[in-house]
């Protein structure tokens, strides 16, 4: 709410100052509308031209990226340019050097540009939405989901959305969690499409959540993929709802509850993941609740015991004592709470304790 009002008083004191269309001062400094250029993943570049009847000797790009935060950040930088009456310049925003933005992200761009006379004169903001143009997007919305996909029929595009509104539904149900703000699942033909719109991508994804934009972006092959991508449609989901009701600046969720949410949220346990379980304790292997509770193992055998544990210790806490008590702890942590104060405030036990209890139950299949 803060963020939105910083912003709202922004754009008021800029239409309050300055004139639309062409900004002009009274030494004749004038500034044309840039011509953008979106060169998704990698660039935005903005062509400037300014002119004045003195030696123009600044250039600065204001920016702003539309996303949750818990502050507005208004990034700045000045023009390379050499001081003249007619400047023609340009200037490039490099996401290979800032990090990646998502699919559709949009970016609030505006100017100011002095000259050696003192004058100064500040644009109007303009909206750049940062598209992936390379791929000719069909749309299907539902509610607060907005399903962007280019390969397949729209039979394809309705069964994902489908599975989007079902696990939106499923995690209501059980942990009374839902979207606070509209979603965008952008579905790629094909991981290496969707590795194609990605930045220093390093090791395989098959499906990202840009969890601050609202925005999913997964790879998935309208022949080969379906059942993984429906899962992991759930599951990045899952990820945007939970981020949205528990989003804090002081403490993130431990790592096992926030997977086993997603997990949970797919649908029935895969046979990897209930193979795991079962294997996990007919050799008496757990990983303990607080370990859980920071990054996952890289390792293959042990990551895939880590979110299958994740997911039983989730369906023990819904099972056991119900919807509102998650939705209770999920409120707790989005006041930044410590891990163990916040069990202790909604269930009455710590983290070891819950160690303990889980573990007491029959292995789920
Ligand atoms: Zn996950």
């Amino acid at each position: 709410m803060k963020k939105v009002l910083v912003i709202a008083l922004v754009l008021i004191s800029l239409f309050t100052l300055f004139i639309p269309g062409t900004a002009q001062a009274q030494t004749g400094l004038t500034v044309s509308p840039s011509l953008v250029t979106v060169s998704f993943p990698d660039s935005i570049l903005l062509a400037i031209s300014a002119r004045s009847d003195v030696d123009i000797t600044d250039i600065r790009v204001h920016y702003t990226v539309e996303h949750q935060s818990f502050a507005t950040v208004i990034a700045e930088a000045k023009v390379a340019f050499t001081p003249a009456k007619e400047v023609t310049t340009q200037w490039a925003w490099d996401m290979r050097r800032t990090g990646a933005l998502p699919p559709g992200a949009r970016v609030t761009y505006w100017l100011t540009v002095k000259d050696s006379s003192g004058a100064e004169v500040e644009t109007l903001p303009s909206v750049v939405k940062f598209d992936d143009v390379r791929f000719d997007w069909n749309t299907l919305e539902e509610g607060q989901v907005t399903l962007y996909w280019y390969d397949g029929d729209e039979a394809f595009a309705a069964d994902l959305m489908a599975t989007a509104q079902a696990a939106l539904s499923r995690m209501l149900e059980n942990t009374g969690a839902e979207l606070e703000t509209d979603v965008a699942l952008y579905i790629y033909g094909s991981t290496a499409d969707l590795q194609s719109s990605l930045i220093n991508t390093t090791d395989w994804t098959g499906g990202v959540a840009y969890s601050q934009y609202g925005t999913i972006a997964i790879g998935i092959d309208p022949e080969a993929d379906l059942s993984w991508g429906k899962r992991t449609i759930a599951h990045e989901l899952t990820h945007l709802v939970v981020y949205q009701v528990t989003a804090n600046p002081y403490n993130s969720l431990p790592t096992w509850l926030n997977e086993g949410l997603s997990v949970f949220s797919e649908g029935e346990l895969s046979v990897t993941f209930a193979g795991a379980l079962a294997a996990g304790e007919a050799n008496d292997l757990f990983f303990s609740v607080r370990s859980l509770c920071s990054s996952f193992s890289a390792f293959t055998d042990q990551a895939i015991l880590s979110y299958a544990q994740s997911y039983a210790i989730v369906a023990y806490l819904i099972d056991e004592y119900g919807p509102d008590k998650m939705r209770e702890l999920l409120d707790v942590f989005k006041l930044g709470s410590g891990y163990d104060e916040a069990f202790i405030r909604v269930y009455g036990f710590d983290l070891d304790a819950l160690n303990t209890l889980w573990q007491g139950q029959p292995v789920p299949a």
